[in-house]
């Protein structure tokens, strides 16, 4: 059968790489599902997870937004920060949680409003992906 090569690369460098049957990822236009063969695309990503199945096993990587570019034969996941399930801190991200929602309690008509929401959805994705909740 054939499969698909996943690259997941951010800033700091390449995070994942694997061949997979099919990529799913949840794009700004929606959720997406690539399998081998797809029409080359380009789309940009919201804040979460990418999931790579290969057979009957599904893996997970929490995405912070980015954009994913699609060849028949490879995906290439271009993100602003990118960890595998098995990577990330739980700790850190509950940490995170606590404290983007205290902001949001804090501020209300400011800037710092739609920072503190970004980074509450960023502390949610990875919690959910360390818990494989998707
Ligand atoms: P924090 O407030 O904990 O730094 P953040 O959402 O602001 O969270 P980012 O700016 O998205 O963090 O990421 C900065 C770097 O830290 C990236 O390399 C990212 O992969 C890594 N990172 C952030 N949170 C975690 C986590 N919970 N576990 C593992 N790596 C993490």
């Amino acid at each position: 059968m054939k499969t698909l090569k996943v690259s997941i690369v951010t800033p700091d460098g390449p995070v994942h790489e694997s061949d997979v049957d099919m990529v799913s990822a949840k794009a700004q236009s929606g959720e997406l599902g690539i399998l081998p063969g797809h029409i080359p695309m380009v789309a940009p990503l919201n804040i979460g997870a990418i999931r790579l199945k290969s057979g009957n096993d599904t893996k997970l990587v929490a995405v912070s937004g980015g954009f994913l570019e699609v060849r028949p034969e490879q995906v290439t996941i271009l993100a602003q920060s990118a960890e595998n399930a098995e990577d990330i801190d739980i700790q850190r991200a509950k940490a995170a949680k606590e404290r983007a929602e205290r902001r949001l309690q804090e501020q209300k008509d400011n800037i710092d409003f739609t920072r503190a929401e970004l980074a509450l959805k960023r502390a949610i994705n990875r919690i959910n992906v360390h818990e494989n909740r998707f």
